[in-house]
């Protein structure tokens, strides 16, 4: 058996967050295997030549409706008050997001008035309204317009991110971004908000910076454990410890009963002697263009530098071998999936000493807030078996 009891496979939020509980709460030796060559899985950032914190896997905003969540993860940073505001470039013009009155307004000149008017009257004044349901409104100016925010917003922008039409997917995903009955220009609404002042790193160096805790970089968990027999193996022995995994759950059973599909992103880094390259951190493409958005990163934290550093976001399948799209960034929430998946909870249910967590192991469409919830929740769990 390992010296450790307690092993994370994986230091992104929902790895961290376990182990840095093991280390502080139980005071216990905790083991993290990390297959990539740093912490902070998809929220790692890093400081360019320039000075300017990029996050290497794509635009990343704390935010969250829960204070519970707030009060934990504030306690290894301080914030930066920053408002996340969303444009995209529609017929040439930038339109805010979600779409609002503005939008409408902007777009819809003629029979503006009259779609606001029904929109009030029918949903109420300041309510986020998800675009499937104006695509099935019995009123036909509301059909109508439906149809116009899809098309312009939704529908090219999806095709590209997920490979489908997005109405073949989870409601869950349209929903987060509503339509807005009233006028708004910002992305999220919840209380709890901000960028780490020092970064996401910075944050995770605080939190898994512990005497207890021993990280293992360029390590994937697989290779010192197996899963056999409804058992955990360590080295070819019964591990009685407890194990927490936050990788892909598939890849975890050899992918014994089928892959389960992710989409995954390419970014196109550009350096620019600009002061700003667009107004926003982030402007959205749901045209022709083939990539999704570009971030201009140096918005997060107001930095005050005389170049800036832009990503375009080019999806695609995602494909472990292959030199891109070889990281699993999006779960596809489909009811196929959602079968495939549960075969394999099945099987996880089995082990009562492995823990299940996070955006891959749950394959859930988790914001990092989400992810840190669970991870305390299942830290709850794990104190009962201990
Ligand atoms: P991950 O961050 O994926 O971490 C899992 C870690 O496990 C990785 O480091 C991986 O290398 C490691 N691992 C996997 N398998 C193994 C193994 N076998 N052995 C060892 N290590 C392993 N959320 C927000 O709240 N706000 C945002 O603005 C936001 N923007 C996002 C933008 C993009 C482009 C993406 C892709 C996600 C965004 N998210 C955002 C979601 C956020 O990234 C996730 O909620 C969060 O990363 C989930 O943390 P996690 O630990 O579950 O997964
Ligand atoms: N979406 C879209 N157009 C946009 C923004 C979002 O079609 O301009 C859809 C798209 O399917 C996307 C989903 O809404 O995957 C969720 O958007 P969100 O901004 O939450 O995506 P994330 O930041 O998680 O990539």
């Amino acid at each position: 058996m390992s010296e450790y009891k307690f092993i994370v496979a994986g230091a992104g939020f929902s790895g961290a967050v376990i182990a840095e509980r093991i280390a502080n709460e139980l005071n216990e030796k905790v083991l993290i295997y990390e297959k990539r060559e740093h912490l902070g899985g998809n929220a790692y950032d890093f400081v360019n030549k320039d000075g300017i914190i990029i996050h290497k896997y794509g635009p990343h905003i704390f935010h969250t409706f829960s204070k519970k969540v707030w009060d934990y993860i504030s306690s290894f940073t301080e914030w930066f008050e920053y408002k996340h505001r969303v444009l995209a470039k529609v017929e040439g013009k930038l339109i805010s997001l979600p779409f609002d009155f503005k939008g409408i307004e902007t777009l819809l000149t003629d029979k503006s008035e009259k779609i606001k008017d029904t929109l009030i009257k029918t949903y109420g004044k300041n309510k986020k309204i998800p675009i499937y349901e104006l695509l099935n409104s019995e009123k036909e100016i509301l059909k109508e317009f439906g149809e116009f925010v899809f098309e312009k917003i939704f529908l090219n922008y999806s095709k590209k991110q997920w490979g489908v039409n997005p109405l073949s997917l989870s409601k869950e995903v349209l929903k987060r971004v509503p339509v807005f009955i009233g006028h708004r220009d910002y992305y999220f609404d919840d209380p709890y908000y901000g960028i780490p002042n020092n970064g996401f790193t910075n944050l995770f160096q605080k939190m898994l910076n512990h005497k207890n805790i021993k990280i293992l970089l360029k390590k994937d968990f697989k290779d010192d454990f197996k899963i056999k027999d409804n058992k955990v193996l360590f080295k070819g022995k019964k591990f009685e410890g407890i194990i927490v995994y936050t990788g892909e759950i598939d890849y975890l059973f050899d992918r014994k009963f089928g892959k389960l599909p992710y989409r995954s992103l390419k970014f196109e880094f550009e350096d620019y002697d600009l002061k700003e390259f667009q107004p926003v951190a982030v402007v959205n493409y749901p045209g022709k263009e083939r990539f999704t958005r570009i971030t201009e990163y140096k918005h997060f934290l107001n930095q005050k530098v005389k170049k800036t550093t832009i990503s375009k976001e080019y999806p695609g399948e995602y494909t472990p071998q292959k030199k891109n799209f070889n990281i699993p960034y999006y779960p596809i929430l489909n009811k196929e999936n959602k079968k495939i998946f549960e075969k394999y909870l099945k099987e996880a249910n089995k082990i009562k000493n492995l823990f299940l967590v996070g955006r891959l192991a749950e394959y859930r469409y988790y914001n990092m807030d989400n992810a840190i919830l669970r991870a305390l929740e299942i830290f709850e769990e794990i104190k009962q078996l201990y």
